[in-house]
């Protein structure tokens, strides 16, 4: 392209993002804050699904002081069921770094912004072109394919050298005097009228820019990804209840720690309240009997057997996870340091991943079935 192709290019994709940007909450003014809380938010997640949670979590942590003062439990409850919840503990981390840096603002460099936990280059950029208006261009699915299509570029786009020019290519097509909006623009058109599949052109503001266009390929581009094999995992749960209905959860990682999850259970487990599981690949009767007596101590009577409940399935990912819950009724609880003892509708309550909220679901299912009375 161009310099009067640029100028034409740039022009048309911002007044056409000025006139028909969807309304979204993040948008209303450009505090640092509320443009970081949405892009981390909006990291592997729909816009559609993270507006109700950007909205309670700005009510209740409408700064970086509330963020980084509250509990990690708080900030995982307001967090629970939008998934990735490394997402948050980090989110509350850097909210912490940037109060003991005692500043009473957001850092105003990008070097500053990122040495702050869980924000990489995208992030920075992101939250320096829209709050402060730096020249830093981003580059995320989005804006690939919308350049991609514009280049009618082949290949797969995540090469690292690919990924790398285009990154080049999207700092070219910057528009110097209105960074903010133009990375906006780009990620609006990639997300409205340049979609994946059936991109628009006949609504498409830079159409005349268009060399997959002009070459009838956009739709077939970017070109397919080889797809990672996906990976079928078998978990057992055991879903422990005493005489009185309370059932047993083990806690997350300590806060401020990066404690691993059992290495073979998913992190997506164990890295919240969870129901204590093991991995099981073959047998699940013989990995509850493990679980229960070698991991939790617990001896079994003959009396009151393991029931199964309905198995649960969970897709993250290339990852296919199977769950085989089983409720135990047991006498006493054991005693796990942390652990919490409750009853299911209380487990609901708490920050729980959505494969343990299946989990739950299947022990209060099974209890409306039979009515027993967990
Ligand atoms: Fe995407 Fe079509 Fe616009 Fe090209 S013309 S950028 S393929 S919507």
């Amino acid at each position: 392209m161009d310099s009067v192709a640029l100028k034409q290019f740039r022009q048309s994709l911002l007044n056409w993002f000025r006139v028909y940007q969807r309304d979204l909450p993040w948008r209303e003014n450009r505090d640092p804050y509320r443009v970081w809380v949405s892009e981390i938010m909006l990291q592997q997640t729909r816009v559609a699904a993270v507006i109700p949670y950007y909205q309670k979590f700005l009510a209740r942590f409408p700064d970086v002081k509330s963020l980084a003062q509250a509990s990690q439990q708080e900030v995982l409850r307001l967090w629970s069921g939008l998934g990735y919840y490394r997402r948050a503990r980090n989110l509350q981390r850097a909210a912490q770094q940037i109060v003991a840096q005692r500043r009473d603002e957001f850092p105003r460099t990008r070097e500053e912004v990122l040495a702050l936990s869980g924000i990489g280059e995208y992030t920075a950029a992101a939250i320096m072109s829209i709050a402060f208006d730096e020249p830093l261009a981003v580059l995320d699915g989005n804006v690939a394919r919308v350049i991609a299509r514009l280049d009618a570029l082949r290949g797969d786009l995540r090469q690292p050298q690919r990924w790398r020019n285009l990154q080049l290519s999207a700092n070219q097509l910057l528009a110097p005097e209105s960074p903010g909006d133009w990375n906006q623009a780009m990620m609006e058109l990639g997300a409205t009228v340049c979609a994946p599949k059936s991109p628009q052109c006949l609504l498409c503001p830079v159409a005349q820019f268009c060399e997959g266009r002009k070459l009838g390929i956009a739709e077939s581009l970017p070109e397919k990804r080889k797809k990672r094999a996906s990976v079928s995992i078998q978990l057992v749960s055991a879903v422990l209840q005493d005489a009185s209905g309370k059932c047993l959860l083990l806690p997350p990682p300590k806060a401020a720690t990066n404690a691993k999850a059992d290495d073979h259970i998913p992190s997506l487990v164990a890295s919240l309240w969870h129901f204590p599981t093991i991995s099981a690949p073959s047998n699940h009767r013989v990995a509850l009997n493990n679980l229960l007596q070698q991991e939790l101590k617990i001896k079994l009577t003959k009396s009151n057997p393991p029931v199964s409940l309905n198995k649960v399935r969970h897709t993250v990912t290339y990852r296919l996870i199977s769950v085989f819950p089983f409720l135990v009724r047991l006498k006493r609880l054991p005693k796990i340091p942390g652990a919490k003892r409750l009853t299911l509708e209380r487990a609901l309550a708490l920050p729980i991943s959505n494969l343990t909220r299946k989990v739950a679901l299947a022990a209060v299912k099974y209890r409306s079935a039979t009515k027993s009375k967990i």
